[in-house]
């Protein structure tokens, strides 16, 4: 290994860091500490000064803040940050397993020619670094053992956002984007769904699935969403059927979400589904069937039939 630092490329969008940002700290502080390294972490434009303020959490040691441009930008984040690699040296570069993240990794990866691991799901240290990834449709965890230095993307809400507040320092990097390289510009943000709303966002979700058996009945679980201020989402069979838009969707081939509180009203929690889910603080969980997958990630559960138990919460967050 090299000397063991980390460098984490944090992501905002809109002027708001994503969540994901502080759980790249999270994992590249603990990493660098297992490494004997610093953590560096690197802020590329928008309201960077802001942004350095808000990523000085504890065990970051420096913030390298790149002022260039407003929104994300291939060419803009491909050329500084492999200008920043270069600079730092680091043995670990972490980026996020976004559609971001996932546009400009293997652009760095290859102008540095270092190997790319993504969508991380676990880091650890064993004479190299051990990148843990799920395959088979999340029902295999697959550990690859890799050299260094390597650039790796992490999936978001596999690890708790770091929280204390830090006293890195801030130092501003002035890297040359030749403005001919720049080929790409963001024209503008549309809004998946119009006026629908970002379940990766939210704080409290209900969440239903197969169990609800028909679409009219939705209306119930959209009921106890008011009644509770919360946000629906569903099961991949409830999109399938076209009784939710797809961007309710949560799970591998869905929405990661990360609220503070899932309810799951006749969800099986079959392995897909959980991908999506597991980083929830607090699972409650709804099913008639006391052996469903669902109970064993679940913190509360409920044996029990959902057409009796939404009604009764209903009333009683209604009264
Ligand atoms: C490549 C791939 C990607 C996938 N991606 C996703 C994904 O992103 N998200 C996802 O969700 N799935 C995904 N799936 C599908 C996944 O494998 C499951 O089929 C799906 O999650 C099952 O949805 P469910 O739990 O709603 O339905 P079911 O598995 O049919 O479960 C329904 C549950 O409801 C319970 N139930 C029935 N009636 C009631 C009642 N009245 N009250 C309470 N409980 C009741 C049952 O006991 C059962 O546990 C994917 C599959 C593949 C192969």
């Amino acid at each position: 290994m090299s000397d063991g630092d980390v460098l984490a490329v944090v992501e905002h969008r809109r002027g708001s860091l994503r969540p994901v940002s502080y759980e790249l700290i999270a994992a590249g502080s603990d990493l660098a500490a297992d490494l004997g390294g610093d953590l560096h972490v690197a802020v590329i434009g928008g309201d960077v000064e802001g942004f350095a303020e808000r990523v000085n959490r504890a065990g970051v040691d420096t913030i390298h803040v790149v002022d260039e441009g407003e929104e994300f930008n291939h060419d803009v984040y491909a050329a500084t940050t492999t200008a920043l690699f270069e600079a730092v040296e680091p043995s670990v570069l972490l980026m996020p397993n976004s559609v971001n993240g996932l546009d400009y990794a293997p652009a760095v990866a290859t102008r540095l020619s270092v190997p790319l691991v993504s969508d991380a799901v676990d880091l650890s240290v064993d004479n190299g670094l051990v990148v843990t990834r799920e395959t088979y449709g999340s029902k295999v965890e697959t550990d690859v053992e890799t050299t260094t230095p390597v650039a790796v993307t992490i999936r978001g809400g596999e690890w708790p956002p770091a929280e204390d507040p830090g006293d890195a320092a801030v130092e501003p990097f002035d890297v040359d984007v030749d403005e001919a390289s720049v080929r790409s510009t963001v024209r503008g943000f549309e809004e998946v769904g119009a006026g629908d709303v970002d379940i990766g966002e939210a704080e409290f979700i209900v969440s239903v699935g197969r169990g609800i058996e028909e679409e009219e009945n939705l209306e119930l679980i959209e009921e106890l969403a008011d009644a509770l201020d919360a946000t629906v989402a569903a099961s991949r069979p409830i999109v399938d059927n076209g009784w939710l838009p797809k961007n309710r969707q949560v799970g591998q081939s869905g929405k990661v979400v990360t609220p503070t509180v899932y309810l799951a009203f006749g969800i099986s929690g079959a392995v897909q589904h959980v991908a999506g889910m597991k980083g929830a603080e607090t699972i409650i969980a709804v099913n008639t069937d006391p052996d469903a997958p669902i109970f064993d990630i679940a913190d509360y559960g409920v044996v029990g039939d959902l057409f009796e138990v939404v009604p009764e919460l209903i009333e009683r967050f209604e009264s």
